[in-house]
């Protein structure tokens, strides 16, 4: 194990600051370090006292994995068989209607789940079977007609627009399948963009762009504009500005869509690796490849989950037509 006994150090600090801020003691807590790359390390806190996700979210660049001696509170279906950490997200009988004349159009019909802080997750089904809808309303960028969408221990879907706008800005990052950039802006402008809105100012901005262009490894193309970017270095600068803010979720629609398949394996090797980082992830894809290499999927039909398991095992199922 080479990963810096100053990050270890660190770490154990910010737990210490974390529990004492909430009011508890650090009783009975061990920590495993495992590196992961070179300059990384996974740490895992095991402990009578939950520890706050969060405050140790500000840990990075180590990933952290938190996991309680009583088994935690794991989601239905998580086919990790990792032990359990904090749950991120948290859908209760989430519904969304279109009223379409006199039709009524349920594109989520009941849909329930749980994600983990730090999981990898796809969601996969056929065109129209709301997936996109499903990927909107967790990133708030839409509401549901019924149900309840806990982010981070909030509910967020009674919040008026302006407090959705700061939810999605501060704890969610979108990656489009058609990327969604500022044609006449500059790389670097396009992922400052975020932080605009947050009133960060325009020197910083910039160096915390160009620090999110080098993790997607386009040190080299700050100052062009996406016409003169490939493909796959639209999709990285897009996927630089999901990360400028340091989001708690990542969200792909259909990330790959556009791209040919050398470029793919490129982008779904950086959401790996961001996933090895410990970021949490779910990308919409209807690649069965893409799923398999998922640690967990969900396949949605007619607005329903119909399968929640190992991305190995569900990416190439036939849809269950009829089930619940
Ligand atoms: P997917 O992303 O899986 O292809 P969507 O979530 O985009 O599917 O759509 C799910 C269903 O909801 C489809 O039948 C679609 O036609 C319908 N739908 C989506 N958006 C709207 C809308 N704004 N108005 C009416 N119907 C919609
Ligand atoms: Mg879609």
């Amino acid at each position: 194990m080479r990963c810096s006994a100053l990050i270890a150090i660190a770490l154990l600090g910010l737990c210490a600051a974390a529990r004492s801020a909430h009011g508890h003691g650090m009783r009975s807590a061990y920590i495993e370090i495992t590196q992961t790359a070179p300059d990384r390390a996974r740490v895992a806190i095991t402990g009578k006292v939950p520890v706050t996700g969060v405050a140790l979210h500000a840990a990075a660049p180590c990933a952290v994995d938190e996991r309680s001696e009583s088994g935690g509170r794991g989601p239905a279906g998580s086919a990790g068989g990792e032990g359990a950490r904090p749950l991120l997200i948290e859908l209760h009988d989430v519904a969304r209607y279109y009223q379409m004349g006199d039709e009524r159009i349920a594109a989520l019909d009941g849909v329930s789940f749980a994600i983990e802080t730090g999981e990898m997750v796809a969601i996969v089904g056929s065109s129209g079977s709301g997936k996109s809808t499903l990927l909107n309303i967790l990133g708030c960028l839409d509401t549901p007609s019924r149900g309840q969408y806990t982010l981070g221990g909030r509910d967020v879907q009674d919040l008026s627009d302006d407090e959705r706008a700061r939810v999605r800005n501060r704890q969610i990052g979108f990656v489009f399948q058609s990327f969604q950039l500022l044609h006449r802006a500059t790389a670097l402008k396009n992922v400052a963009l975020p932080l605009v809105y947050r009133g960060v100012t325009a020197r910083e901005r910039n160096r915390q762009a160009a620090e999110a262009l080098a993790r997607v490894g386009l040190s080299h193309r700050l100052h062009h504009k996406p016409f003169q970017l490939s493909g796959g270095q639209r999709q990285r600068t897009a996927i630089a500005r999901a990360l400028v803010t340091q989001p708690s979720l990542l969200l792909g629609d259909e990330p790959t869509g556009n791209l040919d398949s050398a470029t793919t394996e490129d982008i779904i090797a950086l959401f790996h690796t961001l996933h090895a980082e410990g970021h949490t992830i779910l990308i919409v894809t209807h690649e069965p490849a893409i799923a398999a290499r998922c640690p967990r999927a969900i396949r949605i039909f007619d607005g329903r989950i119909v399968a929640d398991g190992k991305g190995s095992e569900i990416a190439y199922e036939a849809p269950k037509v009829g089930a619940a």
